[in-house]
């Protein structure tokens, strides 16, 4: 089973393969994912002055720590659904590393990928993904339609361990 890992009165709780390791580097663990969302906050602030029409939503993709890939929203300024934060990024990502397997990359986002995005993320192996903000009823983990945790589709690889609530109210009032 991958580590899985809850936010309980902001202090980081940690189950699954490699607990003891993981619960003791918990508060660094979670420094680093505040860190890493709190990035794309700030950065996708300034992209957002280039596209006012676009939800103010942001993701990146980490491999060893370094950011191989990021996206923010573009799918109003460039009339294309597709352009969701989330596959730019594995896009951007695939570009560089030059292989479909995303598989070691952690993904960071400002808010739950939706279904679409879910399905992209599932298809290219990604493991760990860190979310600020839940979807409502498009996400693909929280809704009706949970891609990201279905285990039944046997082309896919096990289902990723997810984190919600990273600084999940900065992460709100980028919407405000
Ligand atoms: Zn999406």
């Amino acid at each position: 089973m991958p580590y899985q890992a809850l936010l309980e009165n902001g202090v980081l709780k940690m189950k699954g393969d490699c607990v003891g390791l993981l619960q003791k580097t918990a508060n660094s663990i979670l420094l680093k994912w505040q860190t890493k969302i709190m990035n794309i906050i700030c950065t996708n602030a300034l992209h957002l002055q280039n596209r006012p029409r676009d939800s103010p939503v942001g993701s990146i993709l980490v491999l060893n720590g370094e950011i191989v890939g990021e996206g923010i929203e573009g799918g109003k300024t460039f009339k294309d659904i597709t352009f969701h934060s989330e596959i730019e990024a594995v896009r951007n990502a695939r570009t560089l590393l030059q292989t479909p397997d995303l598989s070691d990359c952690i993904m960071y986002t400002t808010h739950e990928p939706c279904i679409m995005c879910s399905y992209v993320l599932r298809h290219h192996q990604i493991q760990t993904i860190i979310i600020g903000l839940a979807s409502g009823d498009i996400g693909g983990f929280s809704s009706q339609y949970p891609l990201l945790k279905d285990e039944n589709i046997r082309k896919w690889q096990k289902p990723p361990a997810v984190l919600f609530g990273i600084l999940e109210e900065e992460c709100r009032q980028l919407s405000l």
